[in-house]
Parts: C-alpha cells; structure tokens; sequence
C-alpha cells in the first residue's frame, strides 16, 4: 500500500492534496457507521497536504510516506490537539507536545488525517469500553472491532487511512488487527519510544504499526523505531550472539494450545498456518510452556498495579476534566474524589481498585511478588523454546470477531480474549498478527507469530513470506 501509493505520488498520478482529501471524503462517507475516528483534522490536514505537494514539486521527498494520510490512536500525543484516550476525565486535554513517534511520523512527512477510538486508557478488547461511543467492526457492523486499537484497526481495514498507530500492553494491537483482516504488529519492548503515549502498564506498554501488509509494517518501523532519549527504556536492536540460523528454521507450536481455541474458523487457521510453514520448507516442532494458563493472573495482577499508579495522576487539578470548573466551595479532597468518581468509567475504576488490592499490604507478596517471580520463568521459558526454533506459531485470540454486547456484562469473558497475547507482553518479545483467510461467517482469521526478543526485522521477513504464500487479498465491502 504504501510503496504504490508512494510510487503514484513521484509518477505524477496523483498528489498528497488529492490523496488526502479522497481519505477524508471517505471518512465523511462510510464513518458514520464504523465510527473509527474520535476526530478528524481537515483543514489541518490539507494544508499540510500542499506542503506536502510542494516538496514533490522540488523532488524533496523525505520519505516514502511523506504526503500519505495516516492515522493515530487517540492515546497518543499530538501537540495542540485534544488527546483524550478515549476517556472523559481527560476530555479538554491539548498536549503542550508531541508525542516521539509523531514526531518521527511528521519529520517523515505523513499527513495525521485524525485520532483513533479506543477502550479507554486502552482497557479492553473490544472497543466498547471507549467513554464516547463503540467503534463496528467493517467486516459485519453486528460485531466489535477488537480492542484495545479498535479504532485504528477498523479505520486501516476500511481503508479509511493508510495505517494506524497503535499500543499493544497485552493485544491491543494484534487482536484488532485480527479480527479486522489486517496486519497488526507488536514490536519488542524497547525497540519504539514511549515518550507521550498515555500510560497504561508501563513495563509492559509497546507502540507498533496496524498495517494494510507486511511491507507496511516494516516501512513504518523503520521510521518509528530508535533509541530516545525522552524514554529510558528504549534500546537499539540486540544481537543474538553466534546463533547462526540454519538454511530453513524451525517453527516451534505449544502442545496442547488448540484445546484453547474456542470456534472452528480458528481452529482451521491455526491448523492451515502449519500447513503453510510445512510447504515453505519449516520444521514444525512442538513444546511444552507451562505459562499459558498463568499469563492471563499475572498480567491482570501486574498491569493492574501498574494502571492503577499511572492513572493516579488525573486527580482533577492537573489534566482535563475537573468538577472544580463546575463548583467552587469544594476542598481538594472534593475535587479529587468526585472528579474522579465522575471522570473514569467501570472498567478504569475496575482496574484501580484491583490494582490497589495487589499492593496493599498484606497482599503484595502473595500477589504482586509471586507474579513478578513467575513473570521472569516465564521468560526462561521463551528463552528455552527459542533455543531450538526461530519463531513460535500460536492463534491471535480465542475466537474471531464476536457480536457487540456478548461480553460486556461478564469482564472475565472479556480478559478471556487475551489468553494468547497478553503471555507475549510479559516476556517483552516481538509478535504478530497474520490474516489468513475468510472464515464461512465473512470474519477474517489470523494467527500469530513470535520472535525472540530484539528480532523484530526478522519476524517481519518470515511473515512476509508466509503473507505471499497465503495471499489474503479480501476486503470488507462496507
Ligand atoms: N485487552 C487487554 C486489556 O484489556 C489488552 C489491552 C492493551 O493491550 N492495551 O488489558
């Protein structure tokens, strides 16, 4: 998508204006019924559009993107834009800054066309926890998007813009991609900057592509990833050391995970993605990991910590919303407490409290410690499969796209659908959300890959010889 879309900018077919301005006349026409944009950027957009037009005229392109409309989660700074993550408390929010990635986006030349819904503070997998309104699915309006990237996801699928920024903490970014027919890729912890992505889980937060394609994905890695200074944690890229791959690699499957699959369509995509790696010449060979089962309680107990710390700071004097504009004769206690009980919905609430509970005294060893002790055998236990394959098959989530509503009232259900991803955030590696086909419902399927961690590029290469043979080319008629 981008390489011709970029290839018909420098053959003159056609420019950054009129590409922008068909991308929002999309929006204008189709968004209605998706609603994947919280807020779209118009005037803005076009204007930049003509600078954009201009460097074509110099032959000073900066990128392969320079001039293309893009989009970005609304959990991601924009400077003099209001950035809500799609929660009321932060409603009136205009960052004083952008956030790194943007930053390296606009110094590459895209054109934001606008923000992205989301679950709010990206809680969630389903985008029905956004405070404002809940984004469908393009391939059947009945169904969500996934979550937490719903937005990004559906507006990418829709081709409502040329890719999507989003943050994966435990799927946010792979399961929408799934459910939504497009690439969602999740890189290693470190490898992107963090710097002005409101937080969720920090030690877990990672901000990646959602993609038409693997050449997509990579593109734009290329251009968001670095070391930052603004973020500690990143990193450059590590080496493996000696380990010299052999000719073909081995793909490496977890025993007993297909019990886990909850519908056929799944099922056949995970079974057809083995037959695929079979033909593309790649041993396929099984291990034991004891930590899928365990994924799930550790990362709801430590995300959960980490939220409930990170959200402590929309105390109603700092950010956004405040019930102080509204009332005067209140003491500080007031604004704090009320603000917040008015700003965050259910599921931010939820996850506060729960939060609190794991470091309470008395519990945080028999919960945060035992979680951060399992969390490190968890790594070990990559790092054992990984000593022998390269990469690691597994589903996206239990089941493809599900219908609006089916698990709103029932939040274990909704944790449910992170069973195979949340595990991946944990140990910090590199994944992969890979359509496959078209289940008989009209739902696109997917499976996942993994990576050693810092192997990003190398996931990318495998997955884009897995995409050419699969050859996924649906869209949704929408
Ligand atoms: N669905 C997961 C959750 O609700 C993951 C969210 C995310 O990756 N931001 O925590």
């Amino acid at each position: 998508m981008i390489n011709e879309l970029s290839n018909e900018i420098d053959l003159g077919k056609t420019t950054p204006s009129r590409l922008t301005a068909r991308y929002l006349r999309q929006i204008k026409k189709i968004d209605f019924k998706l609603k994947s944009f919280l807020r779209t950027r118009e005037k803005e957009a076009l204007a930049e559009a003509q600078e954009a037009d201009k460097r074509v005229k110099l032959g000073k392109r900066m990128s392969k993107i320079d001039g293309l409309p893009i989009s970005i989660k609304d959990i991601i700074c924009l400077m003099g834009e209001e950035t809500t993550a799609a929660s009321n408390i932060l409603k009136g929010f205009i960052p004083s800054y952008d956030a790194t990635v943007v930053k390296k986006l606009k110094d590459a030349g895209a054109i934001i066309i606008g923000k992205n819904n989301l679950d709010a503070f990206a809680h969630g997998s389903s985008t029905e926890n956004s405070d404002f309104f809940a984004t469908k699915n393009p391939w059947d309006l009945s169904k969500v998007p996934g979550g937490s990237s719903g937005g990004s996801a559906a507006a990418v699928s829709a081709e409502l813009s040329v890719f999507s920024i989003g943050t994966d903490t435990g799927g946010s970014i792979r399961q929408p991609a799934s459910f939504c027919g497009v690439v969602g890729f999740k890189p290693s912890y470190g490898r992107v900057s963090r710097y002005g992505v409101i937080a969720m889980a920090s030690s877990l937060d990672v901000v990646g592509p959602i993609t038409k394609n693997v050449a997509d994905a990579k593109e734009v890695f290329n251009i968001i990833k670095g070391v930052d200074k603004l973020d500690a944690t990143t990193i450059e890229k590590k080496n493996r050391g000696n380990k010299k791959s052999s000719a073909k690699a081995k793909v490496g499957i977890i025993r007993g995970i297909e019990d886990r699959i909850k519908d056929k369509s799944t099922r056949v995509a995970y079974l057809g993605s083995i037959e695929v790696l079979k033909r593309l010449g790649y041993q396929i060979q099984d291990y034991d990991f004891g930590f899928l089962d365990l994924g799930l309680p550790v990362y709801y107990i430590l995300q959960t910590a980490e939220v409930s710390s990170n959200l402590s700071r929309y105390d109603g004097m700092k950010y956004g919303y405040s019930l102080l504009r509204e009332e005067q004769d209140l003491t500080l206690n007031d604004v704090y407490f009320n603000s917040r009980t008015i700003g965050f919905g259910e599921e931010a609430k939820r996850r506060i409290m729960l939060g609190n509970f794991v470091l309470s005294s008395g519990y945080y060893d028999a919960y945060y410690k035992k979680a951060m002790q399992i969390r490190t055998q968890i790594i070990d236990g990559y790092d054992q499969i990984f000593n022998e394959c390269e990469f690691i098959l597994t589903p996206v989530s239990p089941s493809i796209a599900f219908t609006q509503g089916e698990k709103t009232s029932d939040p274990v259900e909704m944790y449910l659908e992170d069973l195979f991803t949340v595990v991946v955030n944990l140990a910090g590696l590199p994944a992969i959300s890979m359509p496959y086909n078209v289940s008989e419902s009209g739902l696109p399927t997917a499976v996942q890959f993994i990576a050693p961690y810092s192997m990003d590029e190398e996931l990318l290469d495998f997955s884009r010889e897995f995409e050419k043979k699969v050859n996924f080319k649906e869209k949704p008629q929408i």
